[in-house]
């Protein structure tokens, strides 16, 4: 028997172009933080034991509630219930959503998609039914990397159903070649040992494409098992997923997650440009797209967006992690102010702001965090930086 009431979002990967994890000076600073808080509780609670000549009078076990052994010493700090630290970074783009009917979809398969099919393929044992449906964003290589290192992909009772643009299929196909069963001799063994001989789960391809201006040819197609017009949703039992397009150098889609009322939305990789001329195509296309995500965004219970730079980044004024700025403009990102904007302006109840640029450091995210609480508290509507490991249930 399940225990998700709805929708159950899981946050793997959250990391915007690589991979990263703390440095020797953040997890120094977070041990000293938590040091610092901890001693400050242990000397308060002292206090109580200071005799009349100033001198502290009891004996270990009085203070600790016995002998100092591991547990009780553990159970002694958990008396001063002190707030874990935020943990910043981690894997690249990967979300997974589970449902209450028993059904498994991801969202992109950056690095975090190893931990994921970690998880999902202790989950599954030794069921019959082990389907797993992936959607994918964009064909960059922070949201395909960690296709071939997953779990799911070496068990031949597992069927992995993959819709996405063309560029994505044939991001993973090119080098897998798991939907042609064919791997160009350039690509064989390149960027990785494995190809579709060495993977023996089953895999299915779906391209989403606009049939109306895209009509898929008449002989078929070995990269497209089968097509999905953009404008119409995927029903997965109960859940429906509407695919969107969004503004990126490579084509990127977001997709709206719809189960018994509760609404998801997973936008990954999406810049509002802030180009100055109007009659540019690509200033017209990003206004587009983001009328677009602000349509399926409106009253959304979860957003997950791309906020990379500060607006004073993005215009190149301020560097990220180095004091050298450089103009981000087309480089597919959005301003965390305007993330800000929109989401309170959709009525959006909760936005996490994701895909963190690998050069920002704790403090600064920290500082993000304090800034965007403040916010929700002004707006009513809770704004944070995208966490890994973080689970919300709709
Ligand atoms: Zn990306
Ligand atoms: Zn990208």
């Amino acid at each position: 028997m399940s225990d998700i009431n709805n929708l159950r979002i899981h946050f793997y990967g959250v990391q915007g172009s690589g991979s990263i994890f703390p440095s020797l000076s953040e997890r120094k600073a977070t041990q000293d933080h938590m040091d610092r808080e901890l001693l400050a509780c242990i000397f308060a609670d002292l206090e109580q034991y200071v005799g009349k000549d100033g001198r502290i009078s009891a004996r270990v076990e009085e203070i600790i509630g016995g002998p100092p052994t591991p547990n009780n010493l553990l159970n002694y700090r958990d008396r001063f219930n002190i707030p874990s630290p935020r943990v910043y970074g981690g894997w690249t783009t990967c979300v997974h959503v589970e449902t209450a009917d028993g059904a498994d979809i991801v969202f992109d398969c950056g690095s975090g998609f190893r931990v994921c099919a970690d998880n999902l393929v202790r989950k599954w044992g030794d069921r019959e039914k082990r389907e797993l449906y992936i959607f994918g964003s964009h064909s960059h290589y922070d949201h395909t990397e960690g296709f071939d290192q997953a779990a799911v992909c070496f068990d031949p009772r597992n069927h992995i159903h993959i819709s996405a643009n063309r560029t994505y299929l044939r991001a993973l196909d090119q080098n897998l070649g798991i939907f042609t069963h064919h791997v160009d001799s350039s690509h064989k063994g390149v960027v990785t040992p494995l190809y579709y001989e060495l993977m023996p789960a089953k895999f299915y391809s779906c391209e989403i494409r606009d049939l109306a201006q895209e009509p898929p040819s008449a002989d078929g197609d070995a990269l497209a098992n089968r097509y999905h017009d953009l404008n119409s949703s995927f029903q997965i039992g109960e859940t429906c997923i509407q695919p969107f397009e969004v503004f990126h150098p490579s084509p990127c889609l977001a997709y709206r997650v719809e189960r018994r009322g509760k609404v998801f939305v997973f936008c990954t990789d999406h810049e509002l440009r802030r180009g100055d001329d109007p009659t540019d195509p690509r200033q017209r296309d990003s206004l587009e797209a983001e009328a677009r995500l602000r349509e399926h965004s409106r009253d959304a219970d979860v957003l997950y967006r791309d906020g990379q730079f500060l607006q004073a980044e993005y215009d190149g004024f301020q560097g990220i992690g180095s004091p050298v700025g450089v103009s981000r403009l087309d480089w597919g990102h959005s301003c965390i102010e305007d993330v800000i904007d929109m989401a309170v302006e959709c009525r959006v109840k909760s936005t996490y702001i994701g895909h963190h640029d690998p050069n920002r450091d704790w403090s600064e995210r920290n500082w993000f965090d304090e800034t965007l609480r403040r916010k929700s508290e002004q707006s009513g509507y809770h704004l944070q930086l995208a966490q890994a490991e973080t689970v919300i249930d709709l």
